[in-house]
């Protein structure tokens, strides 16, 4: 794809947002950024630390951007910090439990921020960024700003199968993690104005992938 195309996708947990992103890069030779993969990182190294996330100056004080270190390769996601690879750990339980109180700390959003501003930059064939507040807050001036989102039970049993896991639980999970994640004071996840809205409920995730590629294509004439 010619020049360096910015791609913005926002939505909830169990949209199917990162697995579209993903995807979306490797068929257009673009990078790939998973945002959500960097307040988990950074969730792990406080809680390494044996610091209590819910002890927000603390989060603060201990917070430093350049220990966070992801991967841009949409083949090969995964992320490191201070050289070790923490991709698994980052979706074991205690993290999950962790992550919206340190994502909700002024400090820690304003460094990661800004770690995903400058990779978006340096990246030479463009970038598609996913997570929370990228399309309202990150990069405000991407030509494509998409918010992907389906009904929460939808996406419940999505995470659940794709973890494994008990769907009651999963929805219980997803239900806390979306009210902390939508009514924190600084960027809560919300639409953001002129973002596209897709609803992935009844679609496949083929139809959603190729919906994107086209606005996508679109987008760079
Ligand atoms: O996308 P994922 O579920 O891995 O994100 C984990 C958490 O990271 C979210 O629940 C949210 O608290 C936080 N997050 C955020 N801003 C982003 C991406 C993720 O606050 N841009």
């Amino acid at each position: 794809m010619p020049n360096s195309l910015i791609i913005a996708i926002d939505g909830p947990s169990g949209s199917g947002k990162s697995s579209v992103s993903r995807a979306v890069a490797t068929e257009l030779g673009l990078d790939y950024l998973d945002t959500g993969s960097m307040y988990r990182a950074m969730t792990w190294f406080i809680q390494e630390l044996g610091i209590d996330v819910n002890d927000a100056q603390m989060v603060a004080k201990s917070a430093k951007a350049d220990l966070i270190q992801p991967s841009i390769d949409p083949s090969e996601p995964g992320i490191r910090v201070a050289g070790r690879d923490v991709s698994l750990e980052i979706r074991g339980p205690e993290v999950t439990q962790g992550v919206s109180a340190v994502s909700a700390v002024p400090e820690v959003r304003s460094l990661m921020v800004n770690l995903q501003r400058e990779i978006a930059s340096n990246s030479k064939p463009g970038i598609v960024v996913e997570g929370r507040d990228i399309c309202a807050v990150v990069l405000p001036e991407a030509p494509v700003r998409l918010f992907i989102t389906a009904d929460p039970d939808a996406r419940a049993n999505r995470r659940a199968k794709e973890n494994g896991a008990e769907v009651t639980t999963t929805q219980a999970d997803l239900e806390k993690r979306d009210l902390a994640d939508s009514t924190r004071a600084v960027s809560p996840l919300e639409i953001a104005p002129g973002a596209r809205v897709i609803d992935t409920t009844y679609m496949e995730l083929s139809e959603v992938i190729a919906q994107v590629v086209d606005i996508a294509r679109a987008a760079n004439g």
